[in-house]
């Protein structure tokens, strides 16, 4: 009996699960019945089935040699892959990585390094030093500098996969890093302690963007490296969700630091700072600054953290790790004690809190006579009179406009509420600015001389979409837009160019433009950014007006829509009712614009710019002096746009991606408990979506996505032939021994340098010559 076609079948759960067809009605319904223990009968459209493989057991590591190429194929090699622990897959040059949530023996040792050197795409099994060494080849080869872009959301193994490709580039020898590769290494403890925080999605999540680019001489050796940042999440340095914490650097100095440091500093333990202990408070009920913690509180602690890294012990080596690598990175000790008296800073006048003034009629407040010891300590370490920084907390300067009193600067006492966003925002400068200039002393710290070209890595947060999304979710959403459209022109405009360079007769493939997308979001005067930053600058913004002007200026755009409200109310407050939602590449997300205004707006009342411009601490004055060079007009608040400021990054980001060779990488998460070997389809597969795989593997199937240089395939089989055909010329070679295997015109193609197959047919090709 002929066996029935086995067919891919959608599954929320699994994202697609085997069954046999038993029957296609005259309308294309199929019935078709699950091979799984279940045997479900399910009816679907044949236009939302797809063939699979006939041997489903087996894998191969590049997507495009699969016989048939959709999504439900390329899910299911994967997952194969996966459940033998071959986490990188590839999909012709794409990496595909997924997070194996534990070790695998060897898989990143100086042998395999050394055994990935030199070696062409496909030799070797897919892996990140597959890339790493195609980008410094290509780089050698070509003279071109070169990028790699990773990219997933959050815990996919962005981050770890970037480390990885440094090592690979930095010890590129086979040798131990050298100084100036060692201080590049180095920049990681200590970014990842300033920038990365536990979430509920990962344990060390990056809370910033990172472009960092490793510089090498004519003769390819490293002289240099250079780290771009893009958008720190400031909102966690005040507050966090549940069971989030705050930067780690702040856990390391309250459980690393040497007792003299935190005597000197006012350090005690986490519990005891505000900043800290709204997240994940049940990891600090023991004072985390005892470093003899006996078994029980370590095993105690280890089940805390679900198995993976530790925190409390964490923080204590990571104090160290991180204090020894600034001071490699050529940091002073005094130079280190300035940063971490900012860190301190921070945390005391978190503790600061406000009350109702009894004494003032118009409603001022004052600080509470419980914290005005963290408010000495604050302005003790900041270098600020407590008086000032007390005056500056509780009220603003503004300028009188009535009659004769105009151009008069007055005080103008402020609300509790007030006065804890003044604080706040205080907070959020002092730290946002400290990371800015740590990234800057690290760049000044590598040398940068003689570089002929550079590898980029790209580590930026994928595409979001959670149940409330804000500012941070727009710009990140906006920067993959502009990211997907790169990936866009890149992967598929190239592989139509090289059909048509190949004088391939191949009919044109579309895919969606993002453009517009781009344009509703970027457009000078019109995009959503201008909007934003028009509404900044009037004399009373709001979230409701400037939501508004957005529905105005682009009613009827394909892209834009009103929210549901049914999905608005969920999470109703007061003041977060108004939005709109955009639909993506990677799908329909709604924004809450409620605080878009303030997270748009980097500068401080002019107060806070005053108090600091006062201080007696020259450390606190390099870190604002790039910042409050802005022309202060006394009395006025000032308006710095975040929006503005990452387009530009953005953009020149582009500009050098586009000048470079580009190699990506897409991470994926295999499961959302963050363990090892649990892998969920459903979950995966819209990750492969989101990251344009998806509709790789559709252009692919379309095309003749395995292609071989005549040369290439003379090499490789003359030997198998009768010296009669081997003395051929290449070309006439390949053409005398696809034409005598008897394959068809629909199978391959012959382009100006190379033959190409459809989908599938070069293994078989392969596997004929090698049997015979
Ligand atoms: P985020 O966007 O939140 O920064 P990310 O994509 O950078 O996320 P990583 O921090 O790189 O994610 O990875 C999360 C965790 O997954 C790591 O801390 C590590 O425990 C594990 N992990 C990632 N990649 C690997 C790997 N190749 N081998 C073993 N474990 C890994
Ligand atoms: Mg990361």
């Amino acid at each position: 009996m002929m066996e029935r076609q086995k067919v891919w079948v959608p599954d929320p759960v699994e994202g697609f699960v085997l069954g046999t067809i038993h029957d296609i009605g005259h309308n294309g319904e199929a019935t078709i019945f699950t091979t799984d223990s279940k045997h479900s009968k399910l009816t679907y459209n044949l236009e939302r089935v797809y063939y699979a493989e006939q041997h489903d057991k087996a894998d191969v590591e590049d997507n495009c040699a699969l016989m048939y190429l959709n999504p439900a194929t390329l899910l299911s090699n994967i997952r194969t892959r996966y459940k033998k622990d071959k986490i990188y897959t590839f999909v012709a040059n794409i990496l595909i990585a997924v997070n194996p949530y534990c070790e695998i023996k060897d898989l990143y040792s100086s042998k395999t390094i050394k055994s990935y050197q030199g070696k062409s795409l496909g030799v070797l099994p897919p892996h990140v030093f597959s890339i790493a060494d195609k980008s410094f080849r290509d780089m050698k080869v070509m003279k071109q500098s070169q990028s790699i872009i990773v990219s997933g959301e959050s815990g996919a193994g962005k981050t770890e996969s970037t480390k990885y490709l440094l090592r690979y580039l930095c010890e590129l020898w086979g040798t131990t890093a050298g100084p100036i590769e060692q201080k590049i290494l180095d920049a990681n403890p200590v970014m990842e302690a300033f920038g990365n925080a536990k979430t509920t999605r990962n344990n060390n999540s990056s809370r910033f963007g990172k472009f960092i680019e490793v510089h090498f001489d004519s003769r390819c050796q490293v002289v240099g490296g250079f780290i771009s940042h893009y958008l720190l999440e400031k909102s966690r340095i005040c507050r966090q969700s549940e069971h989030e914490r705050n930067y780690h650097v702040f856990y390391l100095l309250c459980a690393g630091a040497p007792d003299k440091l935190r005597e000197q500093l006012s350090i005690t333990k986490p519990d005891d700072f505000h900043y800290l202990n709204s997240g994940c408070t049940q990891y600090f009920t023991t004072s985390v600054s005892e470093k003899k913690l006996n078994n029980s509180q370590k095993s105690q602690s280890h089940l805390m953290k679900g198995g993976l890294r530790d925190t409390m012990l964490d923080d204590i080596e990571d104090f160290t790790n991180m204090d020894n690598a600034l001071g490699r990175l050529g940091l002073s000790d005094a130079e280190r004690l300035n940063i971490y008296t900012m860190v301190a800073s921070v945390l005391h006048l978190g503790n600061v809190a406000f009350e109702d003034n009894p004494e003032d009629t118009k409603g001022g407040c004052q600080v509470c006579g419980s914290s005005e010891k963290s408010l000495s300590i604050a302005a003790k370490l900041m270098g600020v009179d407590p008086g000032e920084l007390r005056q500056a907390l509780v009220s603003r300067v503004m300028q009188s406009s009535r009659g004769g009193l105009k151009g008069t600067v007055i005080m103008v006492p402020l609300k509790v509420y007030e006065a804890n966003n003044a604080r706040d925002a205080l907070a959020k400068a002092l730290y946002s600015n400290l990371f800015d200039y740590i990234v800057q002393r690290i760049n000044k710290s590598i040398p940068f001389k003689a570089s002929s070209y550079y590898i980029g890595v790209l580590d930026i947060a994928g595409f979001e979409y959670f149940t409330v999304n804000s500012f941070e979710q727009f710009c990140i959403n906006y920067c993959n837009e502009k990211l997907q459209q790169f990936f866009n022109e890149r992967i598929l405009k190239d592989e139509q160019d090289l059909y048509q360079r190949e004088a391939l007769q191949v009919p044109k493939i579309e895919f969606r433009d993002n453009q517009d997308c781009i344009d509703l979001i970027e457009s000078k005067g019109t995009g959503i950014f201008a909007i934003l930053d028009e509404e900044s600058k009037l004399p009373k913004p709001s979230a409701e007006h400037f939501t508004m002007e957005v529905h105005q200026k682009w009613a009827g755009h394909f892209r834009l829509a009103l929210p549901r409200t049914s999905r608005l109310k969920a999470h109703r407050d007061t003041r977060d009712n108004e939005g709109f939602m955009i639909r993506h590449f990677a799908g329909a997300v709604c924004y809450r614009t409620g605080q878009f205004i303030e997270k748009n707006n980097d500068a401080l009342h002019a107060s806070l710019e005053g108090l600091i411009q006062e201080s007696r601490n020259p450390f606190l004055q390099v870190l604002f002096a790039s910042s409050s060079n802005m022309s202060q007009q006394k009395g006025k608040l000032t308006f710095s746009s975040v929006g503005s400021k990452f387009r530009t990054q953005l953009g020149e980001l582009m500009d050098k991606l586009k000048s470079t060779g580009t190699n990506f990488i897409r991470c994926i998460k295999p499961n959302q408990k963050m363990v090892d070997h649990q892998f969920e389809g459903g979950s995966i597969l819209s990750q492969l979506e989101c990251s344009g795989m998806t509709s790789v593997m559709e252009l692919m199937q379309n095309g003749f996505p395995s292609r071989v240089p005549f040369a290439d395939l003379y090499n490789m089989y003359h030997k198998y032939l009768p010296p009669r055909l081997a003395k051929l010329e290449p070309r006439v070679f390949c053409k005398a021994l696809l034409k005598a295997l008897g394959m068809t015109e629909n199978e391959y193609r012959f382009g100006v340098t190379k033959v190409f197959f459809r989908p599938g047919k070069f293994v078989e090709f392969d596997s004929i010559m090698k049997s015979d």
